[in-house]
C-alpha cells in the first residue's frame, strides 16, 4: 500500500497527522510566547537583500502582540495581517479538519476564485504601498502605526 492510498483509506492516520500539525503549530505559539522578536527577531529574506518590507514583515512581532493579547500593537506591527490571522487560522483548522475526517478536500471549491485573486491582489498591493516612505504610505511600515497609538 503506497502513502497515497494509506492517506485515503485511513482515518486513523490523517487523523494523527493533523493532531501532529496541531502539536507543532501549538509548540510554535508556544516558542513564540516566550521569545519576543523585538528581542530575538525573525529575519525577512527580502528585507536582508534589498531593505525593502514584504507584506509578511512584522507579522512575527504582530503574531507575538497576538498571543500576549495585544491586538492594537499586532496591527501596529501589520494590519493587514493582523486582519487576516483569523480567517487564514479558521481556512487551516477547516481545511484540516475536513480532510482528516473525510479524506476530501470540500473547503476549497466553496472559496470564490475572484474573492482568493482580489485577496492576493490587495497583499501585493500592500507590499508595494508600505515601501513608500511617504506619510500616509509610512504607516503601513511594521511600528509605522506605533507613534499614533
Ligand atoms: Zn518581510
Amino acid at each position: 500500500m503506497t502513502m497515497r492510498e494509506l492517506l485515503k483509506k485511513s482515518r486513523m492516520v490523517r487523523v494523527s497527522i493533523l493532531l501532529c500539525a496541531g502539536i507543532v503549530a501549538g509548540a510554535g505559539a508556544v516558542y513564540l510566547y516566550f521569545h519576543d522578536p523585538k528581542i530575538y527577531p525573525i529575519p525577512c529574506a527580502l528585507h536582508l537583500l534589498t531593505g525593502l518590507y514584504c507584506p509578511g514583515c512584522g507579522a512575527g512581532r504582530a503574531c507575538y502582540a497576538l498571543l500576549h493579547g495585544d491586538v492594537l500593537e499586532a496591527f501596529c506591527y501589520n494590519p493587514l495581517m493582523t486582519i487576516l490571522i483569523p480567517f487564514i487560522g479558521l481556512y487551516i483548522v477547516g481545511r484540516g479538519i475536513d480532510w482528516a475526517v473525510t479524506g476530501g478536500n470540500h473547503v476549497d471549491g466553496r472559496i470564490n476564485v475572484r474573492f482568493l485573486v482580489g485577496v492576493l491582489v490587495l497583499i501585493l498591493i500592500y507590499g508595494i504601498l508600505r515601501n513608500i516612505p511617504v506619510p500616509p504610505f509610512s504607516l503601513l511600515a511594521p511600528g509605522g502605526l506605533s507613534g499614533l497609538f
